[in-house]
């Protein structure tokens, strides 16, 4: 069994993107920019948006964080996206999510122009994902189709079993395998609340991908012998032994799952730390004008 190490791959992703940036840099070119928007103190929320600020400075790309309280009206936001878009120096912006129940976030998310939207959230990017199009591939799905290159798993003519279907990893994930691209070329599964006996199908799968949010869902009995298990469930489950009182958990049954794979991922450790990578692998295209010329 081999650990597939979401933090190594992270690193060196990272590290590839800061090369680029010093090499822009030296040739007197324009230092890419990601801007975020924050709105409200939610302790993760915060968290993630500091960490993606914290990455911009580690590679040398130029970052702003723009910070409402909970109470910004929905109009303001706008506003503050349309500034955004028209702004020259901001290459990508993301808005973090979850937004206050005030606000409309499909909205929100509609307002960023496609050209900047780093996050691939904008039913443009979406439908050019889906066309096979150019386009900004959501963070956490891209992150795994690394993962996958990055060990050279063979993808082609497999059968890939995914578990959820969110519009952020488990619908893209899915498209995404079916592709006739590397890695792609798979026969996919997609499976939610209402696929009738679950463990049919996983038992199936030579690649497994599990976005769902309900610790220990699979179990070994649910995971054919030699399969690559990318789990991508982070619950937070209390646990006195820690500082911070909890601890992350996957889907996976990792202690009992990973006896029987040919590869797995960690929780923590496994697809999380790809997320940065990616974002920051987006807006440098979005500084290379790569995507939509
Ligand atoms: P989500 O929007 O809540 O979607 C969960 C999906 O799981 C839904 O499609 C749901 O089906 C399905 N589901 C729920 N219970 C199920 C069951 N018993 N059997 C089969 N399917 C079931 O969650 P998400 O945003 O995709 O995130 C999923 C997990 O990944 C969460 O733990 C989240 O924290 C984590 N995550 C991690 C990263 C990262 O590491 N970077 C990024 C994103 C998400 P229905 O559609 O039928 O309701």
């Amino acid at each position: 069994m081999t650990l597939l190490d979401g933090k190594k791959t992270s690193e060196a992703i990272q590290d590839e993107i800061a090369a680029e940036v010093a090499a822009i840099k030296a040739k007197g070119g324009k230092v890419p920019h990601l801007a975020a928007i924050l709105v409200g103190n939610d302790g993760g929320s915060v968290t993630y948006v500091n960490n993606k600020v914290l990455a911009c400075d580690r590679i040398g790309f130029g970052s702003s964080l723009i910070r409402y309280e909970d109470s910004v009206s929905e109009e303001e936001l706008l506003n503050k996206i349309k500034e955004l878009n028209e702004d020259p120096e901001v290459d990508g912006f993301i808005v973090q999510l979850p937004l206050p129940k005030h606000i409309d976030a499909n909205k929100v998310l509609e307002a960023i122009d496609p050209k900047k939207d780093v996050d691939g959230f904008h039913p443009t990017n979406v439908g050019r994902m889906v066309a096979g199009l150019p386009a900004y591939l959501p963070a956490t799905p891209a992150g795994i189709l690394q993962l996958l290159k990055r060990y050279n798993i063979e993808t082609k003519g497999k059968h890939c079993v995914v578990i959820g279907r969110s519009n952020i990893v488990g619908t893209p994930m899915s498209i995404l395998m079916s592709k006739c691209t590397y890695p792609g070329e798979a026969t996919v599964t997609i499976c939610h609340r209402n696929t009738v006996d679950l463990a049919h199908h996983t038992r199936q799968a030579d690649i497994l991908i599990v976005a769902v949010g309900r610790p220990g869902l699979v179990t070994a009995d649910m995971v054919k012998e030699g399969a690559v298990v990318i789990d991508v469930g982070t619950t937070r489950v209390p646990d006195e032994t820690r500082k911070s009182g909890f601890r992350l958990r996957g889907d996976v049954d990792f202690d009992n799952v990973a006896e029987k794979c040919s590869y797995i991922t960690p929780v923590p450790g496994g697809v999380g730390p790809l997320t940065i990578a990616m974002l920051m692998t987006n807006t440098l295209r979005a500084a290379k004008h790569e995507v939509y010329g």
